[in-house]
């Protein structure tokens, strides 16, 4: 089921509002994520008839569970997007920046669910400054130290080694 947004009382009035709120599972905007959790969206709008086209301002909310991309613990990433987008009923607009629609309902579906994915995280952190895993033994060095001994290898002596081990 597509997302709309129905004008048809603003139609005939410049400067017209419509305001609203969605709440939206993940799968009505067919979100998934390889290795993450979506959860349930708000999105909180206006939609304004600015003459020839209709101007969309929203908030987009959320949030996902991840893995950390250091230590791989789970993490909450709360995700908010500001949406701007715009459409109009002449086809002649149509660009990157303007969606055409006909009759009285804009298809939000795609704006919003590419800003819920523009929003995610490319490398969720569990906290800033997690220390992450062992790269020898996989510890995960935030609960503590390993046995390992810390590599502390010159860059010429790693080229050297890359070559050796060809
Ligand atoms: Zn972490
Ligand atoms: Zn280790």
């Amino acid at each position: 089921m597509p997302i709309k947004i129905n004008v048809h009382q603003i139609r005939e009035n410049k400067s017209g509002q419509v305001a609203g709120r969605f709440t939206l599972r993940p799968e009505e905007l067919e979100l998934t994520s390889p290795k993450g959790v979506w959860h349930p969206l708000t999105f909180d709008f206006t939609c304004t008839n600015a003459g020839d086209l209709y101007v969309l301002e929203g908030r987009l909310e959320s949030s996902t569970s991840q893995q950390c991309s250091r230590c791989l613990a789970p993490v909450e990433v709360p995700l908010a997007a500001s949406v701007l987008a715009q459409f109009s009923p002449y086809q002649h607009q149509e660009s990157e920046d303007c969606c055409f629609f006909r009759g009285d309902e804009l298809d939000i579906t795609e704006v919003l669910r590419e800003n819920a994915i523009l929003a995610l995280p490319v490398k969720p952190l569990c906290s800033p400054d997690c220390k992450g895993l062992c790269p020898q033994c996989g510890t995960d060095l935030n609960q503590g130290q390993c046995q390992c001994k810390p590599k502390a290898v010159d860059p010429r002596l790693a080229a050297l080694a890359k070559l050796i081990s060809k």
